[in-house]
């Protein structure tokens, strides 16, 4: 059996855990240390069953804990070659000890434990942003996030995948009427910003989601410019879970 969760998503914090076989990763850690052992706790997982955390970028609600985490744990952290060569202050700010960095490159397939683990480019205002392929036991996991759009590699990828974690950020009319300035609107908007309602509905139609019924969690809202009901009325005819911001979700599947 795989089990699975969103442990936290949104601006608050971001994090997942895959566990299979009495083994289990991390993708992301955007809570603190506290919160995330608190949270692995409440759904049942053992922190001492954690192979490795990959992160997405360094954003510190994907990041936040990365760097205790690796102190703490002294598991392998991996990040893309491009984050590891142009974060700069951002990457070292997270003081990872030496046995714990891996970066690897997109694309490749990394195994830890039972999983394998591929990372893709993102389109996002952070050095050497990805997004993650997971294959465990038969299934395959896609998680999309934080990218301004995306490309036809990810709708090929999403097709072939079992269940997809995809981003849903902002509603259009929302953010254009919202509290947010225009430059930060255009950041939200923009090519290396968030992922609309309207673009994750695109993406799941040209992935073939609406024809297999396969299922999707909408991740990543907007606490200003979005709400689960808004995304649950956009993903009509999908079969769609909206993860609400910094709540925690468990699932399994045989
Ligand atoms: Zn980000
Ligand atoms: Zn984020």
């Amino acid at each position: 059996m795989i089990r699975y969760s969103v442990l936290s998503s949104g601006s608050c914090g971001n994090s997942y855990v895959f566990e299979c076989g009495g083994q289990s990763i991390l993708i992301d850690a955007g809570l603190s240390f506290k919160q995330l052992q608190l949270r692995l706790q409440t759904g049942g997982y053992d922190i001492s069953t954690v192979t490795a955390l990959f992160l997405t970028h360094l954003h510190p609600d994907h990041a936040h804990c990365a760097g205790t985490f690796a102190r703490r744990t002294h598991l392998p952290v991996y990040v893309s070659r491009k984050c590891r060569l142009h974060a700069g202050t951002e990457y070292m700010a997270l003081n990872l000890p030496e046995d714990s960095e891996r970066v690897m490159e997109a694309g490749e397939e990394i195994r830890s434990g039972v999983f394998t683990v591929r990372s893709f480019y993102t389109s996002h205002d952070s050095a050497g942003s990805c997004g993650y392929v997971i294959t465990v036991s038969g299934k395959t996991f896609m998680i999309i996030t934080d990218t301004g759009t995306c490309n036809s590699q990810m709708i090929e990828d999403a097709r072939k995948a079992d269940i997809l974690f995809l981003e849903s950020n902002y509603d259009v009319q929302m953010l254009r009427h919202g509290p947010y300035p225009l430059y930060l609107q255009r950041r939200v908007a923009g090519d290396k910003g968030h992922l609309s309602n309207d673009q994750a509905r695109g993406f799941l139609q040209d992935a073939g989601f609406s024809e297999s019924g396969k299922q999707v969690y909408l991740i990543h809202l907007s606490d200003n410019n979005n709400n689960p009901s808004v995304v649950l009325e956009a993903m009509r005819g999908f079969n769609a879970f909206v993860c609400a911001r910094g709540c925690q979700y468990n699932f399994e599947c045989p």
